[in-house]
């Protein structure tokens, strides 16, 4: 699960980190591909883990794809609380992975379906979400059915 908070993010430099949320914030996520063996990553890292290359692409995914599978969590690990979107049940909320059509996973919250309309490789879009909880802005990725 990508979750972000704007004043603690370690993993890229500082200076990908405000591209990146840039992006987020336009409602346009990014992945990376590895210029050396090609392996895609979301969310980005520094090293490729097939080949240890640091050199990456960023591209602009497009947002849609297929689910690829989902759960439903009925209890949230307690460091995860102040990060689930003010917008969803607390208990008994759904995430899942879908595959987009560049072929990277995107996992997300799953908005607006219950567990029983929820089908493997139905279309998706992933979107990004930011919302602000104990004075902190956070983004994270919602996914959206495309009917
Ligand atoms: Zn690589």
């Amino acid at each position: 699960m990508i979750i972000i908070e704007f004043e603690a993010f370690s993993i890229l430099s500082h200076t990908k980190v405000n591209d990146f949320v840039n992006f987020l914030e336009k409602g346009k996520i990014i992945g990376t591909i590895c210029k050396k063996c090609g392996k895609k990553y979301f969310p980005s890292v520094t090293d490729c883990r097939k080949c240890l290359s640091n050199q990456f692409e960023w591209v602009e995914l497009d947002n849609k794809g297929k689910l690829e599978t989902f759960t439903m969590i009925s209890v949230p690990p307690s460091r995860v609380q102040d990060y689930i979107p003010p917008s969803y049940n607390f208990n008994h909320y759904l995430i899942g992975i879908i595959k987009t059509n560049e072929g990277f996973r995107v996992m997300g919250w799953i908005r607006g379906l219950k567990l029983e309309d929820i089908e493997i490789g139905m279309d998706m879009k992933c979107k990004p979400l930011i919302f602000n909880r104990r004075g902190r802005k956070r983004v994270t990725i919602e996914l959206i059915p495309l009917k």
